[in-house]
């Protein structure tokens, strides 16, 4: 879809409730609307929706918060947080009730907060006196919207879904503020948006039904509404929702497993935006210069890990391995005797085992598992030829300091020649030996990062 150029600052908002750790889905919600204020030169506002105090926490707010800024999403002011908000809110609903667009209800609280069924409205036509005289009794009540009744449809728009209607009676009288004063979700979204300039307001589409409401909310105070964006869900890979419950799917989770940020974000561009490239590793900068929102696709996208590896070895083929080599320098085996060990060795290996990784904690599962000695199998016992023992002699031969991968090539080669060996004879043997595997890194490199004393401890155990 070509580009609707935005009049006016464009203005975004993450709204997430610290009642859990970032997760996939929260996270893709977040960088699209970063990439679409960005994309516009807009702003990108972070606010915690923190009314659930019981579930709510600051560990979760710092977490989301830490979470955003590794990934490079960082919003444009201080984050909201609406317990901070509460005078507001009153404020506001002292508003409606004034201009007649909310009222007292005195009924039970089971038929308040999150009731699917319409409310009845006994409450609506109440006589005003006896309101107030109720109210003044200490009676309790909640406060709810005076929705518009009739079966004609109310039409909203989203920018992804066109025209949206529903019947206007399906909306009923829903709650604004609890027993004890505290605004619901519906209001208190509509206050903040509105106080912060919101223009678009991106999130998931479970957040569909609530938009009547809302819209509802902003005409009864005389405010423009934002652009609805309702982007489709993230799906786990059996089509179910992905939960914040899953630990696996956390950003976090991925962050101390050792991924890049810049290969989340790759992934999570590419979960319903077409355009996000799918052989390239981009910062969100990039990625903010040729997003458009309305290039959304309604279909949901699965979070698929395999798809995610792929960013994943993508983003670590570009790290240095200098420094990889300095974070995983203590999983590479030390000589027994703390004789040195040839850095340009270790760098290869890591060169070599890079590009099949996802993130660090595969390459270190990869380098400590390259220098395991397993048990080889009946059939793989090594074929101990009657050059084995002058092989070791040959390497015995070798200065610790000249253990190298390239002199042992040498040496090898030469040996080779010299007893008219077959090359995979050699090597297997010496595989199977220093490994107890039949493939792997090559064999010289291997034995270069094992040093001396380990690799001929290997090759010459159990021999009597
Ligand atoms: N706090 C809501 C959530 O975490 C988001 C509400 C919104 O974006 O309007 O799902």
């Amino acid at each position: 879809m070509e580009s609707k150029e935005v009049p006016g600052i464009v203005s975004t908002r993450f709204a997430p409730s610290p009642t859990g750790l970032l997760h996939i889905g929260g996270a893709r919600t977040a960088l699209f609307n970063y990439l679409w204020a960005k994309r516009n030169g807009g702003r990108f506002l972070l606010r915690f929706e923190d009314t659930d105090r019981a579930r709510s926490s600051a560990e979760f707010e710092e977490a989301i918060l830490d979470d955003l800024r590794w990934l490079g999403i960082l919003p444009d002011e201080e984050a909201a947080r609406q317990t901070d908000r509460a005078a507001r809110y009153s404020d506001a609903l002292a508003e409606l009730c004034r201009i007649g667009s909310a009222y007292a209800c005195f009924c039970p609280p089971e038929e308040g907060v999150g009731t699917a069924r319409p409310h009845a409205d006994k409450c609506r036509f109440i006589p005003s006196e006896e309101r107030a005289r109720r109210i003044a009794s200490g009676e309790p009540f909640c406060l709810r919207f005076a929705a518009p009744q009739g079966d004609e449809p109310f039409v909203f728009p989203d920018r992804l879904r066109g025209e949206l209607s529903i019947k206007r009676s399906s909306i009923g009288d829903f709650v604004l503020a609890r027993s004890d004063g505290s605004p619901t979700y519906f209001f208190a979204v509509v206050v903040d948006d509105h106080d912060f300039d919101v223009t678009h307001v991106i999130r998931g589409e479970e957040h569909l039904p609530n938009t009547p409401k809302q819209e509802l909310i902003y005409r009864a105070f005389g405010w423009e509404a934002p652009e609805w964006v309702h982007i489709p869900m993230v799906l786990g890979s059996e089509r179910h929702k992905l939960s914040k419950r899953s630990g696996a799917v956390s950003v976090a989770s991925y962050r101390e497993d050792g991924w890049t940020p810049e290969a989340l974000v790759s992934y999570l561009a590419t979960l319903s935006w077409a355009g996000a490239p799918d052989d390239a590793i981009s910062g969100a900068g990039d990625l903010a210069r040729a997003f458009d929102i309305g290039d959304v696709s309604l279909d949901s996208p699965v979070h698929d890990q395999k798809r995610m590896d792929h960013f994943g070895r993508m983003a670590m083929r570009g790290l240095s391995v200098e420094s990889l080599l300095l974070e995983c320098r203590a999983l590479f085996p030390l000589p027994p005797d703390g004789g040195a060990l040839i850095d340009s060795d270790r760098a290869a290996l890591i060169g070599e085992l890079l590009p099949s990784c996802a993130c660090k904690s595969e390459l270190a599962r990869s380098i400590s598992e390259a220098f395991l000695l397993r048990d080889p199998g009946e059939e793989d016992e090594p074929a101990d030829g009657e050059w084995a023992r002058d092989l070791s002699g040959a390497l015995s031969s070798v200065a610790p300091e000249a253990w190298n991968s390239e002199n042992l090539k040498n040496i090898l080669r030469g040996f080779q020649k010299e007893r008219g060996l077959k090359g995979r004879a050699l090597y297997h043997f010496l595989r199977m030996k220093l490994t107890g595997v039949g493939q792997g890194a090559p064999i010289t490199l291997l034995m270069g990062c094992m040093g001396k004393t380990n690799a001929m401890g290997r090759l010459d155990a159990d021999r009597d």
